[in-house]
C-alpha cells in the first residue's frame, strides 16, 4: 500500500507518518519547498523512510502530474495555513492555499486516480458559535474567521466531489489536538515554553489573551489513529474527532503552572492578544465516530498536558 502526505512537515503529517509506516504503508510526504522542517520525522526517527517530494499544491498540473505517476491507495491532505490568528493577519493566502489545493487533489484523484481514498483534513472552528452543545456531524457550519471559511469550502467540496463523481472522499472534522510537535505559535506549546522559561529565569510572566475561553483539546498521535480508519472503510463519510469534553484555557495554564511549581501570578492577560471574533465554548460529541470507526479515545486534558510538558522538557527544550 501506498499513501501521500501533504504537509508532512506539520505536526500530524510526522506521527500520520509514523502510523502508517509500522502498519506496513510505504509513505510519500509532500513538501513546499526544501525550507520546509522535517524536524517532525528526524525527532520520531522516520525522516528516512519517508520519501519527500516538493511540489506547489497550488498548481493543478503539477498535482495532476503527481497522481498519474503514484496513483496513491491513500492520501492525507494535511496541508493548510492552519492558524486562526494568521487567517486574520493573511485572509487571502490563507482562503486561496487551503481551498485551491484541496480542490486541486479532488480533480486529480477525479480525473487520473479514482481509487485513490482521500482523507481531507477540516477543523471544529468551521461550526463557529453555536445554539446548542456538544456539536455533532449534523450541527450547522457557521465560520468565524478565515481559516474556518477556508476549511468550511473545503469540507463542502469533499461532499460535493463524494456525492458527484462517486469519490472516496471524508473529511475529519477535528478538534484541537496536541503533542510535542505542536507549533510554537499555538497556545499548549506557547504555555509549556514559557512557563519553562520561567523556571530558568529566562522570562518574568506568560502573557496570554482570552483564557476565559473553553476548547474540547486532545492528544494528537491518538487522534491520528481515526483518520486511517476513516481511509479503510467501505464508505466514506465525514467524521468529528475530539475528547467530548471542554475546558478553559485558564484551568490548562494553571493546572500546568501548579504541575511545574510555578506561582499562577506569573500569568498575565494582555488585552491586545484578544481575538476579533472568538466563539467562548465548544466540545464535541464522538459517538459516532467511536461507534461506527471503533476508534477510541480515553484520555483527560490534564493528563495530556502533563505528559506533553514532559516530553517537551526532557527531549526538546534547550537551556
Ligand atoms: P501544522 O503543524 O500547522 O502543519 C501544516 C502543514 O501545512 C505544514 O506541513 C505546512 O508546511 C503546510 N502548509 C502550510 N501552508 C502551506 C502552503 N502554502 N503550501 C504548502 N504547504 C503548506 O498543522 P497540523 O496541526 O499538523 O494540522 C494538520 C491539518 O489539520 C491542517 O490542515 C489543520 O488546519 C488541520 N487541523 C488541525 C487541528 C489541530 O489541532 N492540530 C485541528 C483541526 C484541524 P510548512 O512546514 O512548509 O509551513
Amino acid at each position: 500500500m501506498r499513501a501521500i502526505i501533504t504537509g508532512i512537515s506539520g505536526q500530524d503529517g510526522a506521527y500520520l507518518a509514523q502510523s502508517l509506516l509500522k502498519k506496513g504503508v510505504s509513505v510519500i510526504g509532500l513538501v513546499r519547498n526544501s525550507s520546509s522542517s522535517l524536524f517532525g520525522l528526524q525527532y520520531l526517527g522516520i525522516d528516512r523512510e519517508v520519501e519527500i517530494k516538493e511540489i506547489d499544491l497550488g498548481n493543478d498540473q503539477n498535482v495532476n502530474s503527481l497522481f498519474t505517476e503514484l496513483k496513491p491507495d491513500y492520501v492525507f491532505n494535511l496541508a493548510a495555513q492552519s492558524s486562526v490568528a494568521e487567517s486574520f493577519r493573511n485572509p487571502h493566502s490563507t482562503i486561496l492555499f487551503n481551498l485551491h489545493s484541496t480542490l486541486n487533489i479532488l480533480s486529480a484523484i477525479r480525473t487520473y486516480s479514482p481509487n485513490t481514498h482521500l482523507y481531507q483534513a477540516t477543523s471544529s472552528e468551521m461550526y463557529g458559535s453555536v445554539k446548542s452543545l456538544p456539536i455533532s456531524e449534523n450541527t450547522l457550519l457557521n465560520p468565524q474567521s478565515p481559516y474556518a471559511v477556508s476549511k468550511s469550502a473545503c469540507h463542502h467540496l469533499v461532499k460535493n466531489y463524494r456525492s458527484s463523481y462517486d469519490i472516496h472522499a471524508s473529511s475529519g472534522i477535528l478538534f484541537n489536538h496536541e503533542s510535542v510537535l505542536r507549533r510554537k505559535n499555538f497556545f499548549i506549546m506557547k504555555i509549556i515554553r514559557t512557563a519553562l522559561d520561567i523556571q530558568r529565569g529566562k522570562q518574568e510572566f506568560l502573557e496570554v489573551g482570552n483564557i476565559e475561553i473553553k476548547r474540547d483539546f486532545g492528544y494528537a498521535p491518538a487522534y491520528i489513529e481515526a483518520m486511517i480508519k476513516m481511509v479503510q472503510m467501505d464508505d466514506p463519510e465525514d467524521y468529528i474527532i475530539c475528547s467530548g469534553k471542554s475546558v478553559s484555557l485558564k484551568d490548562i495554564a494553571y493546572h500546568l503552572f501548579d504541575f511545574l511549581g510555578i506561582d499562577r501570578d506569573r500569568i498575565r492577560i494582555n488585552s491586545s492578544l484578544f481575538r476579533p471574533s472568538e466563539i467562548s465554548d465548544i466540545y464535541g460529541d464522538n459517538s459516532r465516530a467511536k461507534s461506527q470507526l471503533g476508534w477510541e479515545y480515553n484520555m483527560d486534558f490534564t493528563e495530556v498536558i502533563e505528559k506533553i510538558a514532559i516530553e517537551y522538557k526532557e527531549n526538546i527544550y534547550h537551556d
